[in-house]
């Protein structure tokens, strides 16, 4: 994929009425601080455009970035942030819920997870409902240039032994500092979303 064309086309809230696009999209969820506006400026080639939270858990919005006029790229709100009320996660749980539910062109769904730790509680939690409404997601494990080269099969193991991966499931191990994982990410969606 070459990134010709960004836009952030549409920022939804909690109350809002999701779009009924007609190009596919694809969906990145991860817990608050995992990388993922950092994966997605990285993917978009943009630096700042998808917000790198100084706070995590401010984006509570699902965004929609319109790529080259030929795919959306789904921003989901960050889970697992602990200043956030009850009501309030309930509040996102029922707007990524609605998106998962309604989207007529959601064609994958990209879990992140950091590589240095054990998937906790609320990814093995996100892991099911993504499951659960149908979809195999795709797991991009992030910040791979913080793990030692020696470490890395280890960490591997470690998440796919926490989210009890069936055997089949892309894993894509991606740095946002040297890029490493972009190139895979792109020629997954080139080969089974634009093909
Ligand atoms: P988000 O809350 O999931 O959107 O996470 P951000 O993209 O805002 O990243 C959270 C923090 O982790 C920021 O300080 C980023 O600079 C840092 N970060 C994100 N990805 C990487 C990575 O691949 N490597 C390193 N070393 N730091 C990263």
């Amino acid at each position: 994929m070459i990134i010709k064309n960004v836009e952030l086309e549409t920022v939804c809230g909690i109350t809002s009425v999701l779009p009924e696009n007609e190009l596919p999209e694809i969906a990145f969820a991860g817990k608050s601080n995992v990388g993922k506006s950092s994966l997605i400026n990285g993917l978009m080639n943009r630096k700042s455009l998808a917000r790198i939270s100084q706070t995590p858990g401010k984006t509570q919005t699902i965004n929609f970035y319109n790529i080259n006029k030929e795919l959306y790229l789904v921003d989901l709100p960050g889970y697992g942030y602990a200043k956030v009320s009850e009501n309030e996660k309930k509040k996102w749980g029922k707007l990524i819920e609605r998106y998962l539910h309604g989207s007529m062109q959601l064609k994958a769904i990209f879990l992140l997870i950091d590589i240095r730790h054990k998937p906790g509680a609320n990814d093995q939690m996100m892991y099911r409902f993504i499951t659960d409404m149908g979809y195999q997601p795709i797991i991009i494990a992030t910040k791979l240039d913080k793990l030692k080269r020696s470490q890395v099969q280890k960490h591997i193991k470690m998440i796919k032994e926490g989210l009890e991966l069936p055997d089949n499931t892309i894993f894509i191990p991606y740095s946002a500092v040297t890029k490493q994982g972009r190139d895979e990410i792109w020629k997954y969606v080139d080969d089974n979303i634009l093909k």
